[in-house]
């Protein structure tokens, strides 16, 4: 143990993770610790961040925000899934939904059913068995409260990320959260134990603290440029390098969807908000000229671009150490994952909890280090296997750059997985997976990868049995989507917009 009771947290950055960090840390450890965040308008934050995924409800709820004004000032829209197009090959899209297709049995999972009812003529397709696809393709939204989990719609947000950073920043200064402005240029060290003592901002003030939570995006200012913990990089495996991002007007009607659109060395984003579309091109530098990721990106817009062109150098990886003697990096500064499955505030999300968990109140410990780093290193690894997933089990021909991926050794848990399924159809979640069965399911499936057997359980009723099963499941994922609003009459309604 090397450091007294904790008192004085100082969050170091003011975008997505920073505050983030800042509201769940004041409003759960608010009574026993001081929240300071330092940021500065001068340096800006990344600027990107849109889509998120279902957990985002439970953070919001815990920090008790009204959903409505959160849709209203963050310019929100609805999702419930990210269609994926042209990835297998060119000409093809499938939906990752955050539902689950058909209906989950106690020993024998759906697809098992459906893969021996495929076999004996079944013409529909996975997803005529799963609610939020129906949703995405009607253009329909609706919170469904059932008891029943069969006919549950999980639902995401996309949102305007510089709003969102604001609309946190506000709840955190009612709940007591202290905010400096200024840039740090230099930080102070302990001569002995290396831990950070405080960090010296530009106009000469010095902020002192027990325990450092460092935010500054991907120059890691505390964990990397002072501490130097080092970085796994994971590129070889995940090669795309750079993104340009650039808005564009709305569509005349939002979808509830991201779209997420492959090219020949990367893929783009469209995210619906209210007021305009977010757009981006991910891309590998050694395929594309920044010039050629700007033309390929605004050509495929179809809107108006109404901003300037901003481009993101990255490096795919992660820290090698998320907490490191008094500094525990979250966000950007603790490992970059492409936006993909849209899990960055995710991993915000699910960090700044572990480190709630695993509070040092009364000085750290070396085991509470070492656990949380474990847990840290498990979540990203896992994330990491599922998007390069995606990219490993494409058909296409029509460049270099997805034969490159097709033909690379991927990590062994990932190899494990695919072989599982293409040999018996098994399916596993890995312990604390983000992904559930459901969505490795509808990648691998949507990716054609088809399992290679059913189980024997699902031979357990006739076949007249099992079609009348799967007709009835198809039935009741059905009913709901005549009675849901449109999308947009949603939000208008909802939320009392004002838009069209
Ligand atoms: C192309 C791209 C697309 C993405 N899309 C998604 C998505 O759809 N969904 C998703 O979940 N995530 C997405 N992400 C990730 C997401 O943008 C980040 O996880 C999120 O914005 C958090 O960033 P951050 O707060 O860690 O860093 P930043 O936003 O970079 O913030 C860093 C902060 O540190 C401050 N700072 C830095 N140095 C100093 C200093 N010396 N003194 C004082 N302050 C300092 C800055 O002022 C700033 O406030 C995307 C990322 C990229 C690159």
């Amino acid at each position: 143990m090397t450091k007294n009771v904790i008192k004085d947290v100082v969050i170091v950055g003011g975008g997505t993770a920073g505050w983030i960090s800042a509201a769940v840390i004041q409003r759960l450890l608010g009574a026993t610790v001081s929240v300071n965040l330092i940021e500065s308008e001068d340096i800006g934050t990344v600027g990107v961040g849109e889509a998120t995924i279902p957990p985002i409800t439970l953070l919001n709820n815990m920090l008790g925000i009204d959903e409505k004004a959160f849709i209203r000032e963050t310019n929100a829209t609805m999702k419930l899934a990210i269609r994926f197009e042209n990835w297998r090959v060119n000409g093809e899209q499938y939906y990752h939904t955050f539902g689950a297709p058909g209906k989950s049995f106690a020993f024998c999972q759906f697809h098992h059913y459906f893969k021996r009812a495929q076999q004996l003529g079944l013409e529909d397709s996975l997803w005529d068995y799963d609610l939020n696809y129906l949703a995405c393709e009607a253009g329909k939204f609706a919170h469904i409260a059932s008891p029943d989990p069969i006919i549950e719609m999980p639902y995401a947000y996309h949102f305007d990320a510089s709003l969102y950073a604001r609309f946190l920043r506000k709840k955190c200064e009612q709940m007591g959260v202290t905010r400096t402005e200024g840039i740090i240029t230099s930080v102070q060290q302990n001569a002995d134990s290396g831990y950070i003592d405080s960090v010296t901002l530009k106009d000469g003030k010095k902020i002192s603290g027990d325990l450092f939570v460092d935010c500054s995006g991907f120059r890691g200012l505390l964990i990397q440029q002072t501490l130097n913990t080092g970085y796994e990089d994971w590129s070889h495996w995940l090669p795309c390098d750079r993104a340009v991002a650039m808005p564009s007007e709305r569509h005349e009607k939002t979808s509830p969807f991201t779209r997420s659109i492959a090219h020949t060395a990367g893929w783009q984003w469209r995210i619906p908000l209210q007021h305009r579309n977010g757009n981006g091109l991910v891309y590998s530098s050694h395929h594309y000229t920044d010039d050629q990721a700007l033309d390929i990106l605004s050509s495929n817009l179809e809107t108006a671009p109404i901003g300037d062109p901003k481009y993101i150098h990255f490096r795919t990886g992660r820290r090698r150490k998320q907490w490191h003697k008094n500094v525990i990096a979250v966000g950007l500064s603790g490992g970059f994952l492409e936006p993909l499955e849209s899990t960055s505030i995710h991993l915000i999300q699910s960090a700044v909890v572990r480190l709630v968990h695993l509070f040092p109140h009364d000085g750290i410990k070396q085991k509470q280090i070492e656990e949380y780093n474990k847990q840290s290193q498990m979540e990203f690894e896992q994330i990491r296997d599922f998007i390069i997933l995606h990219y490993h089990v494409n058909e296409r021909n029509d460049s270099q750059f997805w034969k490159d991926v097709r033909n690379m050794e991927v990590p062994e848990s990932l190899m494990h997985k695919i072989e599982l399924f293409t040999a018996s159809g098994n399916l596993f979640r890995a312990q604390n997976d983000l992904f559930l069965e459901s969505s490795w399911l509808q990648v691998l499936m949507g990716q054609g990868v088809k399992a290679g057997d059913y189980h024997p359980l699902a031979n357990g009723m006739s076949e007249k049995k099992l079609f009348e099963l799967m007709a009835s499941i198809k039935k009741i994922k059905n009913e709901p989507v005549g009675k849901l609003a449109s999308h947009d009459d949603f939000l208008r309604e909802y939320c009392r917009l004002q838009r069209p």
